[in-house]
């Protein structure tokens, strides 16, 4: 399934998600839009959609070349091997890091999670781990960690952006499981029995017109629906 098919899929279950577990928050969402991102409710509600948008796209990080690969590892994230040489790159310039330059905030552990990201997409096969129950376990705990460290450097709503996020990845894997190649919902490593690729009865095939169009126009139209009622 196309990127852009999974974000709508992603934002379409965040608003449907978010009416189920708190209606009345999200019926005020049009006002807090139209408040501006000055204020701090527009902040957050600008850090949620980032972090559906994220949720949505992070199991692909296991195709190099995908949306996220390149938006994160830029020209390392294209193939395999860039993405192998630049994490190994990433992680020794994170090690010596000049005395100089490690007061900018946030680089040096920028630069330790861009080099993991770019070895994981060097290490591990389409459609295996990210896109199973296991790996959506292990990327929450690593996002759980990151709010954690964002809570304790003052940003009050971090809290607030962990469901999001596991909205957008869990909708990822349903959405895979509609298309042809399908996934491995109960992933074990080194379980062969466990990697045996599994999909809906209904299902489409990657690019095609129920992808790019059905599928986008039906979340949008979910969406709409979402905010207007
Ligand atoms: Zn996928």
């Amino acid at each position: 399934m196309t990127g852009k098919t999974h974000v709508a899929i992603g934002f379409a279950a965040a608003v449907a998600g978010g009416r189920l577990i708190q209606p009345t928050s999200f019926e005020n969402y049009p006002n807090l839009l139209l408040e501006g991102l000055s204020s701090r409710v527009g902040i957050q509600l600008l850090a949620m959609a980032i972090a559906v948008w994220l949720g949505s796209m992070a199991p692909d990080l296991d195709q190099p070349g995908s949306t996220l690969s390149r938006n994160i590892g830029g020209p390392l994230g294209r193939t395999k091997t860039t993405a192998f040489v630049g994490g190994l790159s990433l992680l020794y310039l994170a090690t010596r890091l000049p005395v100089m330059l490690s007061p900018i905030p946030y680089l040096q552990v920028g630069l330790l999670i861009i080099g993991c990201i770019l070895l994981l997409m060097a290490i591990l096969k389409h459609r295996g781990l990210t896109h199973s129950l296991l790996g959506m376990g292990l990327a929450c705990v690593a996002v759980h960690w990151g709010l954690l460290v964002l809570l304790s450097d003052g940003v009050s709503f971090a809290a607030s952006l962990f469901l999001p996020f596991l909205i957008g990845y869990g909708a990822h894997i349903v959405a895979d499981s509609f298309t042809n190649s399908g996934v491995a919902p109960f992933y074990l490593p080194f379980m062969p029995k466990t990697q045996k690729h599994w999909h809906f009865p209904l299902h489409i095939r990657t690019g095609s017109f129920a992808d790019k169009v059905v599928l986008r126009s039906g979340a949008l139209f979910l969406i709409i629906v979402g905010f207007l009622h």
